[in-house]
Order: structure tokens, then C-alpha cells, then sequence
């Protein structure tokens, strides 16, 4: 069986791969564990060392990577190249502060010397999908990695060529040969590698359906799991809000990355009193983004990655039009392209309330009042994030326990940052990626206790 990615855009093959057989994969896997064993004896200095040399190539050859990542997923490149450099801030940032996250804990107890150690686990495997194809990979790579873990990559099969170059990042600043590894592997096959004794843990980030399936096997295996799901992150815009910045930060929440962020906004929850005021600035907004060519500079609204997403999208629009939605902006799908579309009179019942829209499709919902604001907030089985926007920031931060997500942000989109946890309550997922807690995920928290 054989791999393609296509380019979204003009339909381009960029590359295709074969797929490896189990005896191809079992290899792997065994040259990942010995890798591990002399891996977790270099010191952290040293992998910190490397880490960093990473992000330093990452930063040389910003232009490279990112016209892989254009290329194969169909996101504008000067995205892309943001991406790039926000991989090498993870690498500076694990860096900078493995050996403090890293160290021993002591803890007095009535022993002669009682403390924790954090030892890596071994070899992690690693589901990822194809949104930000090289950042979704170092977010869990420079944690674990550094903290003297081993990787093997599972990516999603439309961006095998970031993958490889990912790879060859690895490889070029020096790390040990198999201590990140490409399969090159349908999903199907992942059981197969989960159930493997030397594979320790597996992190997912995808959808729900991939989150459940690979929990089951997770847990039939008895492996720890950490899993980034989708999300339905609610935009709540309150009457007192400052609309200029607030209208330019749901632009970003909702059309970066053409709509395709786990924690992008994907319901515009509006209090009825600006309500027409949000609606008739975001339209105009909207209406200005220039969609084209993803290799321009100037472009900012690409193509969706694939187009059964396109698909899946539209079909979200028509069937919350028919539930009576009004379509205010867009509409159209065109293959892989789907027009940045607004949808106003949107209730719970309806796909853009429902779901999960993956794409650039901002649907306006009208809330009574605050309270009714941030319950329908909540009203979704995902739990990524929130944002409330509000020129009383006392009053947000009273609402922060009443949202049940993985982040609350006060005017400003939900987004990751290396020195921030990251991840979901609900269907979300669980676990946490980013900051020492993402690196903590994939450690043995070993007590030690001397009498
Ligand atoms: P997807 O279909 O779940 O694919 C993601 C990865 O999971 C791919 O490598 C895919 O491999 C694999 N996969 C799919 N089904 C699987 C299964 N049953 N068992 C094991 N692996 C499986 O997701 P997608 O549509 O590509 O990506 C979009 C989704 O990811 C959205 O729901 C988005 O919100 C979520 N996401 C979450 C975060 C987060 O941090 N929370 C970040 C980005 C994206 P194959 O392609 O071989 O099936």
C-alpha cells in the first residue's frame, strides 16, 4: 500500500510513500529501545544542548519547512512559516528549563533523605495529525524527548513530508539515531504498536473518534494515554467589550490555520444588546480577508487540508441553513476550498452549534444575558477553551470556575504557548502537553527513601 500527499491547492502530488510492513515496523520499534538505553543515561545538559540545536535549524531553514507544510496541508505560507518559528520556541523553551523541571524533588519526611525523581519512560508513540503538522509534533517531541524519552511517529498520511523533514531535523543537530523514528503505518496498524512491551505510552492528537479508539487500546493494554481532542471553544462577547479589538481577535480565533485549530473559536456567543453591532463588523471583516494562491505572501485564507473536509463542512452549513440558520457571508465550496462563511441565528440543534466545524465558519449565537452567555458556553461536549471578552476583567475572572474547559482567556483567542498547560476536559481529551506539566506526562515520578 502506498501514501500520497496531494497538494490541496492544485491537486499536485508532493510525495508518496510506501507503507512499512510489520517486520519494517517490529524493527523500529527495537531500534527505539535501544536507543532509549544509552539515551536515558546522556546527561540533561546534553539533550538540552541538542534541543536547542534544533530550534536553531528549525530557524535556519524557516523557508524549506514551511513550504512543506504549505504544500502538503494548504495553509498560507506566511502561517506556516510562523509555525516553524513557534517550533523553535518549544525547542529554546525545554531548553532553557528541562534540567529545573527535571531535577530531584526532595521531600522531608522522617527519613534520612526522602525525594522524587523523574525518570523518562521509554519509548513514547506519537498520533498526530496534520493541522500543524511540524508544531502538534515538537510540542510533544521537545518535552519528551529532552526529558530522555524515545519517539516514534505515527503522522497522518497527507503530511509524510513534514514528518520526514522532522526527522531530518533530529538527525542533523545530532540526536542519536532511533531516538525519533517515522512508521510509516496506516491507523490500523497502531494496536500493533501500543501492545509492543517496550512501547510505554501513546499521545494522540486528533479527533474524538481516534481519541476513543486509541483510549480502548490504551487501556486494554494497560499503556498511559494522553489525548488532545477537538474542541467547540465558545467566543463569548459581553456588552461592555472593546468591539475594535474584540472584532480582530475573533478574526484570528476563528479564520488562522482556515479555520482548522482544535482551540479555534467556533461558536461567536454574543449578548444581545451588541449583538448587531459584533455581526455587522465581523461581516465586514471577514468580507476583507484575501483567499488565493497559498504560496503568496499576501494570502491569508487557503484551502481546507483535504477535500472530504471541505465536504464535511459545507455539509455543516446547508444543514444548519435547513435547521434555520442565515447565511450572512460565503457558502460556496469549490473542492478543497470553502469560502470563509458567517451563519447568524444559530440555536443548540443545529451541526454549527452541535459539532465540531472544522474550517473557516463562524456561526453567531445571541445570548440573553452574561449568564445565559457562558451557559451556552458550556452547552457543548467539548472542553478546550473559552474566551470571554470584557473591559471588566474583576467580572471575567469571577466566571473562570463556572467554565468547565481545559483554558479560560479574557480578550484574547485561546491559544498554546510553550510556558502554558495545554489540553481539554470532556470529550477534549485528557492529559496536558506544554509547560512542566507536559513534560511531567511522560516521567516515572519515582519516590526514593533512604531509612
Ligand atoms: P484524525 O482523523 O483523528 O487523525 C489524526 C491522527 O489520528 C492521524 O494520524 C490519523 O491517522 C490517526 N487516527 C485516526 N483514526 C485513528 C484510530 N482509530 N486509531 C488510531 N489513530 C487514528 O483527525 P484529523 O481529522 O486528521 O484532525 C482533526 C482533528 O484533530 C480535529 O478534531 C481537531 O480538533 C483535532 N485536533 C486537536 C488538537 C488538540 O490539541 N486538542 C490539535 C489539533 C487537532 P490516519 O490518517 O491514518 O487515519
Amino acid at each position: 500500500m502506498e501514501f500520497k500527499s496531494i497538494n490541496p491547492y492544485n491537486g499536485q502530488v508532493i510525495g508518496i510513500y510506501k507503507e512499512q510492513t510489520s517486520a519494517e515496523v517490529d524493527l523500529k520499534i527495537e531500534k527505539a529501545q535501544k536507543a532509549f538505553q544509552s539515551w536515558r543515561k546522556v546527561p540533561v545538559a546534553e539533550r538540552a544542548r541538542l534541543i536547542a540545536k534544533a530550534g536553531a535549524v528549525l530557524r535556519d531553514n524557516v523557508e524549506e519547512y514551511a513550504k512543506m507544510i504549505t504544500q502538503e496541508m494548504g495553509k498560507p505560507i506566511s502561517e506556516s512559516r510562523g509555525e516553524v518559528n513557534k517550533c523553535a520556541w518549544v525547542c529554546d523553551y525545554y531548553a532553557e528549563n528541562a534540567a529545573d523541571f527535571l531535577a530531584d524533588e526532595v521531600i522531608k519526611t522522617e527519613a534520612q533523605k526522602s525525594f522524587v525523581r523523574h525518570d523518562p519512560m521509554g519509548s513514547i508513540l506519537a498520533i498526530m495529525p496534520w493541522n500543524f503538522p511540524f508544531w502538534q509534533v515538537f510540542r510533544f517531541a521537545a518535552p519528551s524527548l529532552t526529558a530522555g524519552n524515545v519517539a516514534l511517529l505515527k503522522h497522518a498520511p497527507n503530511v509524510f513530508g513534514c514528518a520526514e523533514q522532522i526527522a531530518g531535523v533530529f538527525q542533523k543537530v545530532g540526536f542519536p539515531e532511533g531516538v525519533f523514528q517515522n512508521l510509516i503505518i496506516h491507523h490500523t496498524k497502531i494496536e500493533d504498536v501500543i501492545a509492543h512491551d517496550t512501547v510505554k505510552a501513546v499521545t494522540l492528537t486528533g479527533s474524538e473518534g481516534a481519541g476513543k479508539s486509541v483510549a480502548q487500546t490504551a487501556g486494554k493494554y494497560l499503556k498511559k494515554a494522553v489525548l488532545e481532542l477537538g474542541g467547540s471553544n465558545g467566543f463569548i462577547v459581553l456588552e461592555d467589550a472593546d468591539m475594535e479589538k474584540t472584532i480582530q481577535t475573533a478574526l484570528t480565533a476563528r479564520m488562522m490555520n482556515c479555520g482548522q485549530s482544535c482551540i479555534a473559536a467556533k461558536r461567536f456567543i454574543i449578548v444581545e444588546g451588541v449583538f448587531d453591532e459584533f455581526v455587522t463588523k465581523y461581516v465586514e471583516a471577514v468580507g476583507k480577508l484575501k483567499a488565493g494562491d497559498t504560496m503568496d505572501d499576501a494570502t491569508q485564507i487557503g484551502t481546507l487540508a483535504r477535500r472530504d473536509l471541505a465536504d464535511q463542512l459545507q455539509r455543516q452549513v446547508q444543514e444548519s441553513i435547513k435547521a434555520g440558520a442565515k447565511l450572512l457571508l460565503g457558502g460556496k465550496q469549490n473542492e478543497c476550498f470553502h469560502e470563509p462563511t458567517i451563519l447568524t441565528n444559530v440555536t443548540p440543534g443545529m451541526p454549527a452549534f452541535d459539532e465540531e466545524t472544522f474550517g473557516p465558519l463562524a456561526p453567531m449565537i445571541k445570548a440573553k444575558d452574561e449568564k445565559h452567555a457562558l451557559a451556552l458556553a458550556e452547552q457543548s461536549k467539548f472542553g478546550l477553551g473559552t474566551t470571554v471578552c470584557t473591559t471588566n476583567i474583576e467580572k471575567a475572572l469571577s466566571f473562570a470556575a463556572d467554565i468547565s474547559d481545559g483554558a479560560y482567556f479574557v480578550n484574547e483567542l485561546v491559544k498554546s504557548d510553550p510556558r502554558l498547560p495545554f489540553g481539554g476536559t470532556k470529550s477534549s481529551g485528557y492529559g496536558r502537553e506544554l509547560a512542566k506539566n507536559g513534560m511531567m506526562e511522560f516521567v516515572n515520578v519515582k519516590t526514593v527513601y533512604v531509612k
